[in-house]
């Protein structure tokens, strides 16, 4: 009987257990298909084939400078196909490309930034150029407004725009939908460079559009500029730099904050190998071809001997950083980490 009672409990003991185990397997099973059969799951799993987002560059870069702070923003940048003869037009066109080649550039095309900036010298908030503005924006240049909104600026708390030339991605941003875009401002522009467009002497030709924008757009804006020369203040530690040739009174211009320097130097070089490299290259840009590479040597040889940073509206974004002085001529050195503290 004993040996019987066994079996009957042991028996009774295993059908517990097969159901227990069932059940668990069950359970096991239901979970793995529900967890199959979930929506989200399912889009996870597509996840994979996440869709291409194309090209983001930089914009944005703002940092410490002695007391003040500066921010550089890219209004945009735009792809041309004529590295020569925009670049090196007095040499070679083989000259130009092989030189791109060895340095790594591709030679069928080169990339432009629009680089306006901004100091704020805790006193004044100083823009430099304005970019493109709603005129290009659907080319997706004109960037510089929105940047700006979404950067802790407000164009109305802009107090001096410094217009460093005349050139349309200079001041074309000057108005909004026909409104004065920074509305608080007051303007500075070169003596020279007002008169230059506003006489109308000695333009060329292929500035002839460039010209009636500058009459559309800078001159309404004539009663509240203050026009300067080489040596002027702009701001307390801003200072005018004279760096004609690129435009007739194109100006560069010196900051200065608690023994720290650094120079906007506006167009002086516009590109950071086919020009900063090769400064007597002509930019076929230049109204002052001659000029423009006297002043661009004159600058480069002081920036890398003084060991001055530069801020370059065409320089790679953020478009600040320093020149090396090499055997053969200059080198560009971006910006790393130097400022951030
Ligand atoms: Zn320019």
């Amino acid at each position: 009987m004993q040996k019987n009672k066994f079996w009957d409990e042991l028996k009774k003991h295993r059908s517990d257990i097969t159901a227990l185990g069932a059940f668990v397997v069950i359970t096991i099973v239901a979970i793995f298909a529900g967890f199959m059969e979930t929506p989200e799951t399912t889009s996870s799993l597509t996840i994979a084939t996440a869709a291409l987002l194309g090209v983001k560059r930089p914009d944005f870069y703002r940092f410490k400078f002695g007391d003040f702070e500066i921010a550089t923003i890219l209004d945009g940048a735009g792809q041309f196909e004529d590295t020569h003869p925009r670049f090196g037009c007095n040499v070679e066109q083989d000259t130009v490309l092989n030189y791109a080649k060895q340095h790594g550039l591709p030679t069928a095309w080169y990339e432009n930034g629009f680089t306006p900036a901004i100091v704020n010298t805790g006193k004044e908030l100083v823009l430099f150029d304005t970019g493109f503005g709603s005129a290009k924006r659907e080319n997706g240049l004109g960037q510089l407004r929105g940047i700006l909104q979404s950067s802790g600026y407000a164009p109305e708390d802009i107090d001096i725009v410094a217009i460093t030339h005349g050139h349309p991605d200079h001041i074309l941003g000057l108005m909004e939908n026909g409104q004065p875009a920074f509305p608080n401002a007051r303007y500075v522009i070169s003596q020279v460079e007002f008169d230059y467009w506003n006489k109308n002497e000695n333009i060329p030709d292929f500035r002839t559009e460039n010209r009636e924008l500058f009459m559309k757009i800078v001159t309404p804006f004539a009663e509240k500029m203050t026009f300067v020369k080489g040596g002027d203040t702009i701001a307390s530690g801003i200072e005018a730099v004279e760096a004609f040739g690129h435009s007739a009174g194109h100006m560069a211009f010196h900051i200065e904050s608690n023994n720290n320097r650094i120079l906007l130097i506006a167009d002086t070089t516009n590109h950071y190998i086919l020009s900063l490299q090769q400064p007597d290259w002509h930019f076929n840009v230049d109204d002052d071809k001659e000029m423009a590479a006297v002043t661009r040597k004159k600058i480069l040889e002081m920036v890398s001997t003084e060991n001055i940073p530069i801020i370059g509206h065409h320089m790679p974004f953020p478009s600040v950083g320093y020149v090396e002085k090499t055997s053969e001529s200059y080198r560009w050195l971006p910006v790393a980490y130097h400022f951030n503290r």
